[in-house]
Formats: C-alpha cells, sequence, structure tokens
C-alpha cells in the first residue's frame, strides 16, 4: 500500500483538474476525512505505509467524488458559516459567504430598531426566513439576537432534517423549523408591539442565468434553492405583494444586476423606505 506522502501525491494530481490552486489544501481534507484523523497524526505518519485498507477505499473513492465535480462540502458534510462549523447534507444548498453578510446585515438593523442603548427589547422581534436550507441564517439570527423569535419554513425535507440536525447542534431555544410552503400558511395575527421581519437569502438566479451556472452547483445544489423563475425574481415579487401590510421590514440577499429592477417593484408596490 502507498504511503500518505505518495497518496497526497496521487490524490493532488486527481484534483488538479476540479480545483488547480486548492488541490493541495482539498487532497488533505479528503485524505484526513477518509482516515478520520488529525492533521498532526497525518503529518506524524507521512511517510509510512498505509495499513487500513478500508480508510484507502474510502478515499478513493471520495476523491472520484470529487474529480467528477462534487462539491467538496457534501463529501465532507460541513460547512463554516460565521465561524461556526454546520452539519451539511447532500442536496441541501451550501451556505455562501456572501450570506454572512446579509445575516450581519440584518441583525444590526433589527438591534437598531427594536432594541435600547441596554439591549432590552423595545418592540417584540418576530423574525420568519422563507426557504432556510441547512438552517445557518435563522440559527446565526438566533444566536445574534436571542430576544426574538424566530420561525423558518423550507420546502424541501432533506433541508428540514439538516436543520433540525443543526439545531440539535446548535441548541437555540427560539429558532422553530417548519417543513411547507410558506406561502400557503397563514401567519399570527400580530399584537401592537409586535415587529415582524421577514429574512431570506431566495432562489434567484434568472433562467438564462441558471444554464450558465458552473456544474458543481447546477448538477448537485437543489434547483428550487436557486432558480428563481425568468429574471429571478419570482419569490421576491410573491413575498412584497402577498406581505406588503404584514411584514415591517424585509432583509434580502439579491442577485448581482437585480438592484435595479427591485427598486422598480418596491416602487410600483409602494414602499416607501428601501
Ligand atoms: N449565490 C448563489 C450562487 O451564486 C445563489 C443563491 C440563491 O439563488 N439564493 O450560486
Amino acid at each position: 500500500m502507498p504511503t500518505f506522502f505518495e497518496l497526497l501525491q496521487d490524490t493532488q494530481k486527481k484534483l488538479k483538474s476540479v480545483s488547480d490552486t486548492g488541490a493541495t489544501l482539498e487532497a488533505e481534507q479528503l485524505i484526513l476525512h477518509a482516515f478520520q484523523c488529525s492533521k498532526a497524526t497525518f503529518l506524524s505518519n507521512l511517510h509510512q505505509a498505509i495499513d487500513n485498507a478500508d480508510a484507502l477505499e474510502r478515499c478513493y473513492e471520495t476523491v472520484q467524488q470529487r474529480a467528477t465535480g462534487m462539491p467538496l462540502n457534501y463529501i465532507l458534510r460541513d460547512v463554516i458559516f460565521l465561524g461556526q462549523r454546520y452539519h451539511l447534507d447532500p442536496g441541501v444548498f451550501i451556505p455562501r459567504p456572501e450570506t454572512e453578510l446579509l445575516v450581519q446585515k440584518s441583525t444590526q438593523v433589527i438591534q437598531s430598531t427594536c432594541l435600547n442603548s441596554t439591549k432590552a427589547l423595545t418592540k417584540q422581534c418576530i423574525i420568519y426566513e422563507l426557504g432556510f436550507g441547512t438552517g445557518v441564517i435563522s440559527l446565526s439570527l438566533a444566536k445574534a439576537l436571542p430576544q426574538a423569535k424566530i420561525y423558518a419554513w423550507d420546502i424541501s425535507s432533506k433541508a428540514w432534517n439538516c436543520a433540525k440536525k443543526n439545531q440539535r447542534l446548535h441548541n437555540p431555544s427560539n429558532v422553530h423549523f417548519s417543513l411547507g410552503d410558506f406561502f400557503k400558511i397563514s401567519l399570527p395575527v400580530k399584537k401592537t408591539h409586535d415587529y415582524a421581519v421577514c429574512v431570506s437569502n431566495p432562489p434567484y438566479i434568472a433562467d438564462d442565468d441558471f444554464k450558465a451556472l458552473d456544474p458543481s452547483v447546477r448538477d448537485y445544489e437543489p434547483i428550487q434553492a436557486l432558480a428563481g423563475g425568468k429574471e429571478g425574481l419570482d419569490v421576491y415579487t410573491q413575498l412584497l405583494v402577498k406581505y406588503k401590510h404584514y411584514f415591517n421590514m424585509f432583509c434580502f440577499e439579491i442577485g448581482m444586476n437585480q438592484k435595479e429592477k427591485l427598486d422598480s417593484l418596491l416602487i410600483e408596490q409602494g414602499y416607501d423606505q428601501y
């Protein structure tokens, strides 16, 4: 059997075509994952012949999966979001770094609207998330805003299972994940001091752009978390039209080049601040 060093070199070579600059790091991550060992153990055994045939087989299999385009996060089954590790199941949308900005901005604006200088609530903030995927947005908001109540929906049972695992992992007391279509539920009647916020990273890829997506996204990630209709604006439009009188604030991630069209939609729908 090869040494770990030989396996590392061989793996790097196999990964060059999918991840030229990241091949070394990815090769190491896949080996550590297959052998379930720490980097220190790996380095101290670098020139030893491998004696675990099952782990070696597992390693070859996952390297093959990666070399044919499967995203690394699906193989490793995890993702880091805002410095925290979350579980990730294949078929659930992989959180992107840009979505960290959505959480940070939403937190700031919700804090300045609903909390006083001693961080006590001036309004009861109720956050609704549409399309939670792994659950990272709601779980991060729950941590940053322990005073808020968070209700999140997704139509995907894979997403629901994954988010529930992440809920057990991070254990917040103020998040509730539901499986179902947000547009089919009836939201509770708001009380005088309720401040309802809708937070979402909805599918926003326009039909024409979808075909041009990287195959590692298009062929592996859930289409219902990506494809947002002809111009990518279907979900925003539905939310902004249906819930104009319900939500006090919407916090959305939007795609590049969508701002102008969304601004026009907001004006058309009579929103005064955006
Ligand atoms: N940012 C994602 C991508 O480029 C798309 C996210 C979304 O549609 N919400 O793949």
